[in-house]
């Protein structure tokens, strides 16, 4: 028997599958995903079996038997998947295979074992008659009847082993869960009766559930809606028809209610993958995934991968969000992929938010949550114009903060730019502090006394006197989330009036802990990020502000209307859940549509007018968009493999723009292509083609050719 697999390598060159001879021993173990430790050329490699043959084309000399069959192999159709996202994102098979594999398959790990102590029959009886026992003997023995099994050391090993010396406790090894801890914020234990809308909103899903059909929904919902309430009925009738699902979120971090939610409601058959893990629970929860132990599967883009058989349901919720597109090769995005995997398992797939893409609200069947679940309205939204204001907070705001400490509450004040200030200058040459890697200004960040890049990561001290004039005069330009937080700790803040903030400088793993002081103070503000609009799990506040609305509409992109209207919605979605709440909106340009439809809380009016514009201009989801950035150390090496590709690029209906030069980035010129192409597929194909010719010509030796599909 012949195991034809992919080498998990990461050159490009490496092609096709390469056939192994399976020895009598391996032919029972070997299936479609199989992982194997194979000789390859000079090396060792993981490879995975795509396909299983009677023959090889190869000389039986040349074969060789892998070294070993490592368990537990991939589900079958994740071989498929692969395939299909190395042509979709002009990948290989085996950069796609990387985010899919089991933790700690390449370092052999293991389950981690343990000594467990359990009471026997005798054990048992010893405890209700007159058996002699010492004082710790009867504590271990009666801690074992109250919970059961126990790992020895906990109790005390020696005593025990004494113990099962007099046959009263069993000892034996066993396999130990290394258990996730989420951080459950608060607990709704009661399963709610739905609410009209919601069962009118869940109909459609059940049917295409128990029709055994896919379906592709979007739910369409205001925040506090009770979309969150609709995935767990969805879930509930997954697993009651025996099948499987996974729950992809934006950031674990960010909402951990979404995940208690869902282990209040399932127990321990939801299983969770993220980052935050450690190595050795991620270990156990892909197993408990792949062995059948755990039926659905929550966690970020990733968890699209998550080795589940006999999916019956894909949720996305927050589907707007941009990190469900991955940055590295593949450039991937977990909504397609989701797709994509939805279908191969004839599954249902639900993508959930309060601010859709109008990618999806075009493609996928609308089911609408008009009214929050409390019967609250939405809260008044209060544009501030900002123009000829000097001080970064409007007067309105500035009065209303007062307001707030008076008489108690919370507020949110968003930011969307981390640090001090944006920039500095000197006031005398008028030179600015720029990047010596990358064409961009340095940002102060004053609490730790340095200027930093934030595009890649250099740092440096404070400077005390400008480099080329030698002048000590240096002006600092505009407002970050570090000068907003101090201003407002310096104007208001005290004990009772605790201003905290959260963003990107705050360590992943402090971000739990500003937002727990957050949720537990009666009265407090928070400064941050976007961070602060997406945390799903955000007490009621009283006050929301946004600061700078427009900073997002100033972003070269097509997508700015889109992300400024969803960041003030999820925003004014935080506000007054409970209480009556408001909103206030600082901008420069106080008539732009996004702003403006945002204030009014008009989803549908932003997604037609949005669509009608995509569709004037040639943007997604009329046409797709396909973006390849060359990079190289020499800026006329990056210039010339653009005008290369391009010369051997003319896709059908395919518009090539470019080569434009980008900004330079960790010391390297880039200039990119980037194609709006009316035959997506067409033109995926012709740029796989494309780069795929040029990777092997002498100009491309000092070049970096990226390409991203659907960039974001
Ligand atoms: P969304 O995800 O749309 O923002 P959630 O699902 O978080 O909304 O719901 C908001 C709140 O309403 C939650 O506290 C949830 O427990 C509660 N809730 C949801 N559905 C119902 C219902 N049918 N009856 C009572 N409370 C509900
Ligand atoms: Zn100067
Ligand atoms: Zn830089």
């Amino acid at each position: 028997m012949i195991a034809r697999a992919l080498p998990l390598t990461r050159t490009r060159a490496v092609r096709g599958l390469f056939d192994y001879r399976l020895s009598d021993a391996q032919v029972g173990s070997v299936e479609v995903g199989s992982i194997l430790r194979v000789r390859f050329g000079p090396r060792r490699a993981l490879a995975v079996v795509a396909e299983l043959a009677e023959s090889s084309e190869l000389a039986p000399d040349r074969l060789v038997e892998p070294d070993a069959v490592l368990a537990p192999p991939l589900p079958a159709d994740l071989v498929e998947l692969a395939g299909w996202m190395a042509r979709e994102y002009c990948s290989t098979p085996a950069r796609a295979l990387q985010p899919m594999l089991p933790p700690g398959i390449a370092t052999g790990m293991r389950s981690k074992r343990a000594l467990v102590a359990t009471l026997t029959a005798a054990g048992v009886a010893a405890l209700n008659d007159n058996t002699h026992l010492t004082d710790g003997q009867r504590t271990a023995m009666e801690a074992l009847s109250r919970h059961g099994p126990t790992v020895a050391a906990r109790l005390g090993t020696p005593v025990l082993r004494r113990l099962e010396g007099r046959g009263l406790v069993s000892l034996s090894h066993a396999v130990q869960r290394r258990v996730p801890v989420a951080a459950p914020i608060g607990s709704s234990r009661t399963v709610p009766e739905l609410t009209s809308e919601q069962t009118a909103a869940l109909a459609p899903v059940l049917e295409a559930l128990a029709a055994g059909r896919t379906g592709s929904f979007l739910l369409h919902g205001v925040t506090g809606s009770g979309k969150t309430e609709v995935y767990l009925r969805a879930v509930q009738e997954t697993l009651r028809r025996g099948r499987t699902a996974i729950v992809l979120v934006p950031e674990i971090a960010l909402t951990p209610q979404t995940l208690s939610r869902f282990q209040e409601r399932f127990g321990d058959v939801v299983a969770v993958i993220h980052s935050g893990l450690g190595q050795g629970e991620r270990y156990d929860e892909w197993r408990r995934l792949a062995g059948g132990e755990a039926l659905v599967c929550v966690g970020p883009r990733s968890a699209v991968f998550a080795p589940l058989r006999e999916i019956g349901l894909i949720i996305v919720d927050e589907e707007h969000e941009s990190s469900y597109k991955h940055e590295g090769d593949p450039r991937y995005d977990a909504r397609a992929v989701a797709e994509h995997r939805a279908a191969a398992h004839g599954a249902v797939l639900l993508h959930g938010s309060a601010t859709p893409r109008p990618e999806s609200a075009s493609s996928l069947e609308r089911l609408r949550l008009h009214r929050r679940v409390d019967g609250r309205p939405l809260p008044p939204v209060r544009i501030l114009d900002m123009r000829g204001q000097h001080h970064p907070l409007h007067p309105v705001t500035r009065a209303a903060l007062s307001d707030l400490k008076r008489d108690g509450g919370k507020a949110i004040v968003l930011l969307n730019r981390r640090g001090w200030s944006n920039f500095l200058s000197c006031r005398s040459c008028g030179r600015v502090w720029m990047c010596p890697n990358c064409e961009v200004a340095l940002v102060l960040h004053r609490q730790g006394a340095f200027v930093a890049c934030h595009h890649c990561g250099h740092r440096e001290r404070v400077p005390e006197r400008c480099g080329a004039c030698g002048s000590v005069s240096v002006a600092r330009h505009g407002a970050g989330t570090e000068r907003i937080e101090s201003e407002l700790a310096q104007a208001l803040g005290d004990r009772s009036f605790p201003v905290l903030r959260l963003d990107a400088d705050a360590p992943g793993a402090g971000r739990g802990g500003v937002l727990r002081r957050f949720q537990e103070a009666s009265s407090a503000v928070l400064v941050g990020t976007q961070m602060v609009a997406k945390g799903h799990d955000f007490p009621d506040v009283a006050l929301g502000i946004v600061l700078d609305a427009d900073q997002t509409l100033r972003f070269p992109d097509f997508r700015a209307e889109e992300r400024t209207f969803a960041l003030i919605t999820q925003l004014a979605g935080r506000a007054g859940r409970g209480n009556a709440g408001r909103v206030l909106v600082q901008t420069l340009a106080p008539e732009a549509r996004a702003i403006q439809l945002a204030a009014r809380h008009d989803s549908d009016g932003f997604l037609a007018g949005e669509l009608e514009r995509r569709r004037l201009l040639g943007y997604p989801p009329f046409r797709t968009l396909v973006r390849i950035v060359c990079s190289a150390v020499d800026a006329a090496d990056a210039t010339a493999a653009a005008m290369a590709l391009r010369a051997g690029l003319d896709p059908p209906q395919t518009a090539v723009l470019g080569p434009a030069p980008l900004f330079v980035l960790r010391g390297r010129a880039r200039v990119q292509l980037v194609l709006k192409a009316g035959d997506r597929q067409g033109a995926i194909d012709a740029v796989g083609a494309a780069v795929d010719a040029f990777v092997g010509t002498r100009a491309a030796r000092d070049v970096n050719v990226s390409v991203d599909v659907d960039p974001q």
